[in-house]
């Protein structure tokens, strides 16, 4: 049996690699919200929101935000300000602003579109997100290249190789009549078996495909560019609340949202004691940032005074919610 096998692996070994690959993610695949519909607006979501967020994170937003806007009509007709505020948390904001742009592309050409070109013309949507929703809501044959699917491929070959040339052997291995599986299929062994370092090589159902395992190079690959250091800086945001209000300003980015001042733009302000502190990343930066309730007189120039029961219709930005998060929390937490 086994050297049927290994003749059937040196003959045809792309069609075993897929069949191997696809059956183990048939059996080992995580349950998914996303992974439960074939619905074209469902997929389009989760890739966007998954662009640049870890699934973990990704799938409490996805079932919100489906709640929310339950259809691409819906979405296209709520204000961009609104569907900021539902984004909220999810962080790289012109997402949700190229989601709402595209939504209204689809509402006016009629319906989503049902081919590579059509769904790579909507706002937001790269050739990752394309060949993702092509194939997996539409079965087109176009293959996925991500993080994942680059480290898999990488080590497929033992190579250190160009991201052009990691896209000509994705589409190469890719299974054309099921593109969608095997898409799918790659991105889950990278998440889960392939991963960055040391690699679940024993677990592997294409193990027996695979070069750098045989040589013993699966942690140098792939080759990492050069990372840019993390700044470390300090920050001091202050909750000024008077009469049920809040005390709030227009932040600088994302644009349209609203955050709390800072305690370099009220140097009248009379500060209360650091309430509570916490980290905050962004990209190369890494603040710790500290929290504060302030008193001020009369409203300063550049603030807006928003009722408290209405602070939810707003767009503010991650630090802001944080920050509120973590005042409330002390604050209970002292009281109980
Ligand atoms: S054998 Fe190891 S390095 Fe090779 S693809 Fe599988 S998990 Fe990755």
């Amino acid at each position: 049996m086994r050297i049927i096998f290994q003749y059937i692996n040196r003959m045809f070994p792309k069609t075993v690699f897929r069949r191997l690959l696809i059956g183990w993610y048939e059996k080992h695949q995580r349950d998914l919200p996303w992974r439960r519909t074939g619905d074209p607006y469902r997929i389009w979501i989760a890739e966007i929101m998954l662009q640049q967020t870890r699934v973990a994170a990704v799938i409490p937003f996805y079932e919100r935000f489906l709640e929310r806007f339950p259809s691409v009509e819906k979405l296209a007709r709520t204000p961009e300000e609104q569907v900021l505020a539902a984004w909220a948390g999810l962080g790289y904001y012109s997402r949700a602003r190229n989601l709402h742009k595209a939504a209204k592309q689809i509402v006016e050409r009629g319906g989503f579109p049902s081919t590579y070109d059509g769904i790579r013309s909507l706002a937001g949507v790269g050739d990752y997100t394309a060949a993702a929703i092509a194939s997996i809501a539409f079965g087109l044959p176009y293959a996925v290249v991500d993080g994942n699917v680059i480290r898999v491929v990488s080590r497929l070959d033992n190579e250190a190789a160009t991201r052009a040339r990691i896209e000509a052997r994705a589409q190469e291995l890719l299974d054309p009549k099921r593109p969608s599986l095997f898409n799918q299929a790659m991105m889950e062994l990278g998440a889960t078996v392939c991963l960055p370092r040391d690699p679940l090589c024993l677990l592997c159902p294409v193990q027996s495909s695979c070069e750098a395992r045989r040589r013993g190079t699966q942690n140098e690959l792939p080759v990492r560019s050069g990372r840019k250091a993390t700044k470390r800086l300090k920050r001091l945001l202050l909750v000024v609340e008077k009469g049920g209000r809040l005390l709030m300003g227009q932040a600088s980015r994302p644009k349209g949202f609203w955050e709390l001042p800072e305690a370099g733009q009220l140097p009248a302000a009379v500060l209360g004691s650091v309430a509570g502190e916490f980290r905050h990343s962004i990209t190369h930066h890494d603040y710790r940032i500290s929290v504060a309730r302030a008193q001020v007189r009369g409203g300063p120039p550049g603030f807006t005074w928003i009722p408290l029961k209405k602070i939810d219709l707003h767009p503010v930005t991650t630090a802001t919610r944080k920050a509120l998060a973590c005042l409330t929390e002390k604050e209970s937490s002292r009281k109980a």
